[in-house]
């Protein structure tokens, strides 16, 4: 990796007296295996997605158009009955009932497609790109997103897993005792993390220098029926422009929204900065705007969510950053498939 040392920063100019003071915070991947590469093809997704890099590697290869082949990586991902955080198996909301969010976005054509708190279908990514690409609209939601899969053949399904119903019934059942439900007895014994994030992104440049992504999920746990993550929002959690990059992340949906991370993420690269750096940048903002949100920090005034983006640009340079350290994400970048650190802002106490 060519690492960009401060004397760097300041040759390029792009570096602001408030940017000097938050430099010093940024934990780059310095040494490590990263973000030089020329061109693609190169894929990269969140720690969930080593089937879907390699899966939309090998399509890449064949000369697939990278929203397709991104499209199909995530779909095995959505499929999966383990994973709880996407698509079939995918924690329900508040009553019970999945809700899943996707957006997907093609760089050649800028035009993207979405759906938003779609029940009873399980891959929403693909029915976000027929919505890119069969309706003049960029975003269904809901009942209207449904009656759209339907007309295009999608058969209903219960996306309701035992796994995912009983770890749910479990936050019903432990949520209050100002209620009538009770746990079982021997409750302590095999309750979930629940409150972990889940979503895969995934984004691709092939051969050609033409980049695509997705992003897809079934939201915060137990959300509020009707809510709306950053998952299926341009900007937000995704953005693709064929110039410059793509961008797209995983975690509080909300913090990134506040702050549209994905299109910051690109606008940094077209700026000038590295993927990695991008992202970071993305994060500092991120974590300033939430100053202003008292309760999501912590003592020392730090969000206390995770939050991470994702990113590569049109040379196939490719990095993440999170908010806490500690998180992973996938690379193919042709020859291997892998999980790499990724960036972040704070160190992690332990
Ligand atoms: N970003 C997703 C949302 O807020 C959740 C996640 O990535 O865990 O819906």
């Amino acid at each position: 990796m060519k690492k960009l040392s401060r004397r760097d920063f300041f040759k390029k100019g792009l570096i602001t007296g408030a940017g000097i003071a938050i430099l010093s915070k940024f934990n780059f991947l310095q040494g490590k295996e990263i973000d030089r590469k020329k061109g693609g093809p190169v894929v990269i997704a969140s720690r969930n997605g080593l089937k879907a890099t390699q899966k939309a590697m090998e399509l890449l290869k064949k000369g697939v158009d990278p929203l397709d082949a991104v499209i199909a990586g995530v779909n095995l991902v959505e499929n999966d009955p383990n994973d709880l955080g996407v698509g079939y198996g995918g924690l329900p909301n508040e009553e019970g009932i999945v809700e899943l969010d996707a957006s997907v976005m093609h760089g050649p054509t800028h035009n993207a497609g979405g759906v938003a708190s779609l029940r009873n279908i399980k891959n929403p990514s693909k029915v976000a790109k027929l919505v890119m690409e069969r309706t003049d609209h960029v975003l269904l939601v809901g009942e209207g997103a449904l009656r759209f899969a339907k007309a295009h053949g999608f058969k209903e399904e219960n996306l309701l897993t035992d796994r995912a119903r009983e770890i749910w019934l479990r936050w019903k059942e432990t949520l209050s005792d100002r209620d009538d439900w009770f746990p079982p007895k021997e409750v302590e014994k095999e309750l979930e993390e629940v409150f972990h994030h889940g979503t895969i992104n995934c984004l691709a440049i092939d051969s050609k220098g033409n980049i695509a992504g997705v992003t897809t999920t079934s939201g915060l746990p137990f959300k509020i029926p009707g809510r709306v993550g950053d998952s299926p929002i341009i900007g937000a959690g995704l953005y693709v422009d064929n110039d410059v990059g793509a961008a797209g992340s995983t975690g509080r949906g909300e913090a990134n929204l506040l702050n549209c991370g994905s299109f910051t993420v690109v606008e940094f690269m077209r700026k000038g900065y590295s993927p990695e750096e991008a992202c970071l940048k993305t994060l500092e903002r991120i974590a300033y705007t939430t100053k202003k949100q008292p309760y999501l920090l912590d003592r020392k005034g730090r969000p206390k969510f995770s939050l991470t983006f994702y990113a590569l640009n049109k040379k196939g340079e490719f990095g993440a950053a999170s908010m806490w350290s500690g998180a992973k994400f996938a690379v193919h970048d042709g020859t291997k498939n892998r999980l790499i650190e990724c960036a972040y802002l704070f160190k992690r106490e332990k």
